[in-house]
């Protein structure tokens, strides 16, 4: 199965996505965590990388796509995978849609995690304090959701015309929400 999992930074797509590993075998590839661990390993990618994901803006499309290529065509995706973090822009999604025409695979499920800006604010700012993240100050983080606002919403419009979107209430508990995803899932 192939998943794209959209919604707004902080709206939980991480936390929901480890879950769904579990669930349905297939991995979970964040292109925030691969910029990550680029940057971890001081890779040219990632030392390019890092100055633009310090003010919270977008990596450019054709290093990400690369990048995404690069995972999904390893074995372990081969069954499917859940993206996370990917596509973040129009070009994007239809860079995805060439992808995988060209790797003869589609997408089964755009899954939308639907949650309040004031939430978001709040779910980050938690974050902060336990991963200490360098994009999770306050500054950036209004930067990183004017760009999903701008770039990044439309991505579910793009789905929407194609009709594999679902949205799903961000609302309550992790659990609550990966049974309301897990039941979306199930049909
Ligand atoms: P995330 O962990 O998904 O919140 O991503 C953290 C940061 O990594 C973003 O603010 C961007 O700077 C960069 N990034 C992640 N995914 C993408 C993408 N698909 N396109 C461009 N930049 C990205």
């Amino acid at each position: 199965m192939r998943i794209v999992l959209l919604g707004a930074p902080g709206s939980g797509k991480g936390t929901q996505a480890k879950l769904m590993v579990e669930q349905l075998n297939i991995p979970h590839v964040s292109t925030g965590d691969l910029f990550r661990a680029a940057i971890a390993a001081k890779t040219p990618l990632g030392l390019a990388a890092k100055e633009v994901m310090d003010k919270g803006d977008l990596v450019s499309d054709d290093i990400t796509l690369g990048m995404l290529k690069e995972r999904i065509t390893q074995a372990d995706a081969s069954a499917g995978f859940i993206l996370d973090g990917f596509p973040r822009n129009l070009v994007q999604a239809e860079m995805l849609e060439g992808l995988l025409k060209e790797l003869e695979m589609t997408l089964d499920h755009a899954l939308l995690i639907q949650v309040d800006p004031d939430e978001v604010v709040a779910r980050i700012a938690k974050r902060a304090e336990i991963e200490g993240r360098a994009d999770d100050t306050e500054d950036v983080v209004r930067n990183r959701l004017n760009v999903y606002k701008e770039q990044t919403a439309p991505v579910g419009e793009f789905y929407k015309k194609q009709d594999i979107v679902t949205e799903i209430l961000g609302k309550g508990s992790i659990e609550d929400v990966q049974e309301r995803i897990q039941a979306v899932l199930r049909f």
